[in-house]
């Protein structure tokens, strides 16, 4: 008999395949007394477990070079230097001398030392804590026998699912795209990383199902629904060809909206719609530009750090945007600062703070770090002589936060000109509206910038303070909050009021239902994942504005999210039924 589980709908389409179950988490390991004649042999299963940890790693770098590239395999490298550490292993030693069994002895010196790298105020420190986090893994697994494995061992054409508790980065430069057809986690929601970077894969994935790798086993067959959130164990040969048969539609349907990527966005009552793209990884910019986007909306520089071992350079970031940049030939391409930390700090699933979503992240960590962030801007501007490049600063909340980081800009562009380098000094600035301080503080911060970007994925999570990445708070987390909507309301007021072009970037945009709501708030500028690009024009081109406008303001008096929800849904779906061919699913599930 099937079961079925239900998680997150996270990247859309369908997966069947075999599980691959990546237990990647640490082992619980107890104390173990040894005798003063065990001494020596535990000091051998030490040395032994170590160096088989590194033949390993030695092993997975190497493959995880030749898909993923010689930066990122690099992580790898310092993960082995790190167990070459005298004080590491000699600390290590010391608890067997004082008769521990050789697992417990490491494992006590790991807990130590992530607790202490985890403390570090340098962020390539604390970025260490997950090399920490995997090596205490690795190790742990070799001497208590338990399998060592790596998505790194699938064969090229497995057809396999990946299932885990979460991505690490030491996992996530070993995706193979050739050999994993979909990702199933226990943690994450729609807008945790591990959702986008599937998406931006184009990889099938349901997150947020909490326990899923403790109820498989590794090898039973699954089917994965990226578009409704569902898994599927054990299915029947009828239930494997109804979702093929369903797949098959799902690309019939994508192939059907194709046709509309290079049609503009314009509603039935004539009012024109800006559609532009997300992109996350700078081997995506191809075909976001083909998707029919009129710029890229939001480019995610972090994805550029997680899972390396240094900081990228001027030149390689230069490269990077400057693909990006080119792909959309002079359309707007807006590229966001670093915004690391929270749960974007690439630390192997362990918290470095209490509070790392109230905590040292984005442009607080930027402005403390200059040569880091002026690094990134040189860059910026660099790469900005190819293009209309436009710079995103994330997490503002303070109108000394824009103004300093305007400085360091000027003084980016001051070193530029004194190196001889080509870069365009006139870029334009603008920030990210993604906290209830930034957008009920819009109209000071109107004043020194030249453009707002709305980031609902984390506006919906500080305004009601719900973690967007807790899957026990799913249901929770929505934009139609009220409370929400009155902010998006507000900071897109404030921008008519002074001028400014006014976005929406977050996951938000990207779904029909409160892609209508945004529009109806006001909102004429859209940023969606690539491959929703063509659905938000069909969407636009089958209302009308002043409806939009009618239910928002509906929404917007809505005593709860499920009412403005309910109210939305009823003109939109009217709408839609009187424009041209409706399938089935268009709306989702909001
Ligand atoms: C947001 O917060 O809405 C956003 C677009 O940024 P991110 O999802 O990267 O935090
Ligand atoms: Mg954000």
């Amino acid at each position: 008999m099937s079961q079925s589980l239900a998680g997150i709908p996270a990247a859309p389409g369908i997966a069947v395949g075999p599980v691959y179950l990546l237990r990647w988490e640490v082992p619980e390991v107890r104390y173990r007394i040894i005798t003063d004649e065990q001494i020596p042999r535990e000091m051998a299963r030490l040395h032994e477990a170590i160096e088989r940890a590194k033949a390993r790693l030695n092993q997975v770098r190497e493959r995880a070079e030749r898909h993923a590239g010689a930066d990122e395999a690099a992580i790898f490298d310092v993960q082995a230097s790190m167990l070459e550490d005298r004080e590491l292993v000699g600390a290590a030693e010391a608890y067997i001398h004082q008769n521990l069994g050789a697992e417990k002895a490491f494992d006590l010196v790991m807990l130590d030392w992530r607790r202490h790298f985890a403390g570090a105020s340098a962020p390539m420190l604390r970025e260490r804590v997950g090399d920490l986090t995997d090596l205490h893994i690795r190790v742990l697994s070799i001497l208590l026998g338990l399998p060592d494995h790596d998505p790194v061992d699938l064969p090229k054409g497995s057809g396999a699912i990946l299932v885990t508790h979460d991505l690490t980065p030491s996992l996530t430069v070993q995706l193979d795209r050739e050999a994993i057809v979909g990702i199933a986690t226990d943690a994450g929601t729609r807008t945790s990383h591990v959702a986008i970077l599937a998406r931006s894969l184009g990889l099938p994935a349901v997150v947020g199902l909490r326990d899923i790798t403790s109820r498989l086993e590794g090898g039973e067959r699954l089917i994965l629904d990226g578009s409704a959130g569902l898994i599927v164990v054990d299915p029947s040969n009828e239930e494997v060809e109804e979702y093929r048969d369903r797949a098959l539609r799902e690309i019939q349907e994508q192939d059907e909206l194709r046709t509309l990527a290079h049609v503009e966005a314009v509603s039935v009552d004539g009012v024109r719609i800006t559609i532009r793209a997300n992109v996350d990884l700078p081997d995506e910019a191809e075909a976001a530009a083909n998707s029919g986007a009129e710029g890229v909306g939001l480019m995610r520089t972090e994805f550029l750090v997680v899972g390396r071992a240094t900081m990228p350079d001027e030149d390689e970031q230069y490269r990077a945007y400057r693909r990006v940049v080119e792909a959309f030939e002079g359309r707007p391409v807006v590229i966001r600062t670093f915004d690391i930390g929270g749960d974007k700090l690439p630390v192997g699933g362990f918290p470095t703070e209490a509070n790392p979503f109230l905590g040292w992240r984005a442009i607080r960590m930027c402005l403390d770090q200059p040569e880091i962030f002026k690094t990134q801007l040189r860059a910026l501007l660099r790469a900005a002589v190819h293009g209309d490049v436009r710079i995103m600063l994330p997490l503002i909340v303070t109108r000394d936060e824009v103004q300093q980081a305007r400085t360091l800009l000027n003084e980016a562009v001051e070193e530029l000109a004194r190196r001889g380098a080509e870069f365009r000094a006139d870029v334009a600035l603008g920030v990210m509206v993604e906290t209830p301080a930034a957008a009920l503080s819009a109209d000071t911060l109107a004043r020194d910038v030249s453009f707002f970007s709305i980031g609902t994925n984390d506006l919906e999570q500080y305004t009601p303070a719900v973690d967007r990445g807790n899957a026990n708070l799913a249901a929770r987390f929505t934009a139609l909050h009220p409370a929400v909507l009155q902010l998006i309301r507000r900071t897109v007021d404030v921008a008519n009021e002074y001028g400014l072009d006014v976005a929406v970037c977050g996951e938000m945009a990207s779904q029909p239902l409160m892609a209508f709501a945004l529009l109806g708030l006001g909102v004429r500028n859209l940023s969606v994942s690539p491959r929703g690009v063509p659905l938000m024009k069909r969407i636009v081109r089958a209302v009308r504005i002043d409806e939009a406008a009618k239910a928002a303001l509906a929404a917007l008096d809505a005593p709860t999210a499920a009412l403005a929800e309910m109210e939305l849904r009823r003109v939109l779906s009217a709408a839609l039924a009187q424009s041209a061919p409706v399938r089935d699913g268009l709306l989702g599930g909001g």
